[in-house]
């Protein structure tokens, strides 16, 4: 055989080769390097060419022509299997990105207002809707608004150490502590309206802590209150009264009735505890109600003429109502939750049971 057709076999048998590994080959990547292999610089097709040098000049053409012919077949064969493949893999990505939008969702877990909170906003807006205004207060206080200004004189019961946090224990005449109640919000809101050379009427809803050294069952050291006052010409025990029934009827969301049992707090007179009939037994006698039908929810009355005096609210001319509730308690009676501690110790499962 002689060089040419050496040569000529040579190149079919490689350019056989390379066609049938191209169609086997099974990704893009496969075949680029099939293609640096047969094609490239230093590829196969390149190496038999060597051979070139050794046939006489005039045959040279020849085979030139016989591997341009070549070269043209395995790039086609390359850009066909190429197309394939890219289709290929285009089909295998899409299926691997496909959404199934049938399936449901992932839920995440949404957090809720805190069951006091929202006893708090259902119990501002029912006073809002009457026309109250809402107020805030500091929850450090000193003795003249948590005690002086509301006639609770020096030697009274609540001013001892086991009921209040003090910050300065050691005889400190200054002394401030832990508000024990919201009703100091009474004093400043009276006081910053005389003040500021204003005068009654006054219509507020204070809400905030406070705090007392106390823990059990139904006591927490830190709680939350609600209170109402209004001051105004000609205001009666009848406006107090209208106002209680109303806001508990409109919390509970039925009509509940209730009493007005006489009562002592040094910043009322008269004072009042407020009872409503039993939201567990219907007055049948329960343990909660402890058989009698009713159940204390809160402290109320007439402001006290000393209270306004302290503020410079001429007591002959203006009266007002006053009263303050715990919020804890009644969140506690509406949703029947056993544990004052619950709304404190965090757990997730009542958290989520009571969220709104
Ligand atoms: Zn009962």
């Amino acid at each position: 055989m002689s060089e040419l057709d050496a040569l000529k076999v040579a190149l079919k048998t490689l350019q056989d080769k390379a066609l049938d590994e191209f169609s086997n080959a099974e990704s893009l990547q496969a075949l680029q390097v099939l293609r640096v292999s047969y094609l490239g610089k230093k590829g196969e097709l390149t190496s038999v060419l060597k051979g070139v040098g050794k046939l006489p000049p005039k045959e040279r053409p020849v085979i030139g022509q016989f591997v341009n012919a070549s070269k043209q077949t395995l790039s086609e064969s390359l850009e066909k299997r190429e197309a394939c493949l890219a289709l290929k893999e285009k089909q295998v990505r899409i299926e691997a990105e496909r959404i199934d939008v049938t399936l449901s969702g992932r839920t995440s877990s949404k957090g809720s207002l805190h069951p006091v909170q929202q006893g708090l906003n259902e119990m501002t807006a029912i006073f809002s809707q009457l026309g109250f205004d809402i107020a805030e207060g500091p929850e450090i206080e000193d003795e003249f608004h948590n005690f002086d200004a509301l006639n609770i004189p020096q030697e009274h019961p609540a001013r001892a150490m086991h009921d209040t946090f003090f910050f300065h224990p050691d005889g400190d005449e200054k002394a401030n502590l832990l508000r024990t109640h919201t009703s100091p919000v009474q004093i400043r809101t009276m006081k910053a309206c005389v003040d500021a050379g204003g005068e009654p009427p006054l219509a507020v809803v204070a809400t905030g802590r406070v705090y007392r050294c106390d823990y059990d069952v139904t006591h927490s050291p830190m709680f939350h209150q609600v209170e109402v006052f209004k001051v105004d010409k000609n205001i009666s025990l009848a406006h107090l009264k209208g106002v209680l029934q109303h806001f508990l009827s409109a919390y509970f969301e039925k009509d509940v009735p209730i009493r007005l049992r006489p009562h002592y707090f040094p910043f009322t007179e008269p004072s009042a505890e407020v009872d409503i009939a039993c939201v567990f037994c219907h007055q049948k006698g329960c343990r909660v109600c402890k058989g009698s039908g009713w159940i204390e929810v809160l402290g109320s009355g007439m402001i006290h003429p000393n209270v306004l005096k302290s503020v410079g609210i001429d007591s002959t001319v203006y009266s007002g109502f006053a009263f303050g509730l715990g919020v804890e308690r009644l969140v506690m009676l509406k949703y029947g939750i056993p544990d004052l501690r619950l709304f404190f110790e965090n757990d997730v499962r009542f958290l989520r049971r009571m969220g709104a």
